[in-house]
């Protein structure tokens, strides 16, 4: 069994933290809200009070966190992991921070530290059940290490080579933005047409947009968008395609403007909710309402 440190407590890092326990690692948490490690230690977590000190004599060191930023902080802040890494420690980000986060931070590690990329696809459920999908990005040396430990957490698969587990949760979440915005104008255009919103929802689920349908039906139906994925998140993430697609100069245009509405969906106070929360600023908005200026 190893040693794990484990940053970052939220909606997907609590209960990955637990599940690792469960497999019998000696884990040792750290949140910035202190708060939300208890329930772990009920579990038999230790807690430290610093990324550092979390990732001391840990054989890997696994962060689950919101942004890019809260990345950077927990690694390189005061008191932050790098601090204390040694030859031969294992960092593995399951965030969603994509692959040029992951290759600046990979080459500013202490030398012969290493960083695997390993973001996740599913949500609180899956997490809790161990059913995420991983995409890991690393060496096959690094793959071998890191399985192991990932397979407690869900399924695993080597994406490629570092970085390409992140490049491809990108990917993956242009797919999941481009669904979810489709399914708000499919709803948008359907009831200015004078259609019914369960008639409406009845067709789309047979549609290609059948899956995204199928799992937040009950949100849209109900209008309560408790968050499993935070909508600011999911603005996240296609601000990180964004970036990714400029600086190698693809015109994501569609991306442009889902993106547009996960901001407007943001800004009108939906961004703790869950990201189908856009669904409902869709099916509200009027052509006034959307700024794509700002993206143009
Ligand atoms: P979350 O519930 O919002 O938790 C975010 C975590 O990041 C918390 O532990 C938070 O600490 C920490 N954090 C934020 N800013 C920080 C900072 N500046 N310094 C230190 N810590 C900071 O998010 P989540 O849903 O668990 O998602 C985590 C990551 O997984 C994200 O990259 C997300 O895009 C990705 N993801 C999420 C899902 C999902 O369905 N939820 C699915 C796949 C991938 P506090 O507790 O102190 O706020």
């Amino acid at each position: 069994m190893a040693r794990i440190g484990f940053l970052g407590l939220g909606a997907m890092g609590r209960p990955m933290a637990s599940r690792l326990l469960h497999a019998g690692h000696d884990v040792v948490v750290w949140n910035r809200s202190p708060e939300r490690a208890a329930a772990l230690v009920q579990e038999g977590a230790a807690v430290a009070p610093s990324p550092a000190a979390a990732a001391a004599g840990a054989d890997f060191v696994i962060t689950m966190l919101a942004t890019p930023e809260a990345l950077e902080q927990v690694l390189f802040g005061t008191l932050g992991a790098a601090a204390t890494l040694v030859p031969g420690q294992v960092v593995i980000d399951m965030s969603t921070v994509g692959p040029d986060v992951i290759r600046s931070v990979s080459a500013r590690l202490p030398r012969l530290a290493v960083l695997v990329d390993a973001p996740v696809r599913g949500s609180v459920p899956e997490a809790t059940s161990g059913r995420l999908d991983i995409f890991v990005g690393a060496t096959d040396e690094h793959y071998e290490q890191v399985r192991p430990i990932l397979e407690s957490l869900g399924s695993v698969r080597q994406a490629g080579g570092p970085g390409s587990g992140a490049a491809i949760k990108l990917v993956a979440n242009l797919a999941l933005g481009a669904a979810i915005v489709a399914l708000g104008e499919a709803l948008s255009l359907g009831e200015s047409l004078g259609l019914k919103r369960d008639k409406l929802l009845n067709a789309l689920a047979d549609s290609p947009i059948g899956p995204i349908v199928a799992a937040k039906r009950a949100n849209v139906e109900s209008g309560q968008f408790v968050p499993t994925f935070k909508l600011r998140h999911a603005a996240k993430d296609l601000r990180l395609v964004m970036e990714a697609a400029d600086a190698r100069g693809r015109d994501l245009r569609q991306v442009r403007t889902n993106r547009a509405w996960l901001d407007e969906a943001a800004a009108h106070g939906a961004a703790d909710l869950d990201f189908s929360a856009v669904v409902a600023t869709i099916a509200e908005a009027r052509p006034s309402t959307i700024a794509l200026g700002e993206y143009g």
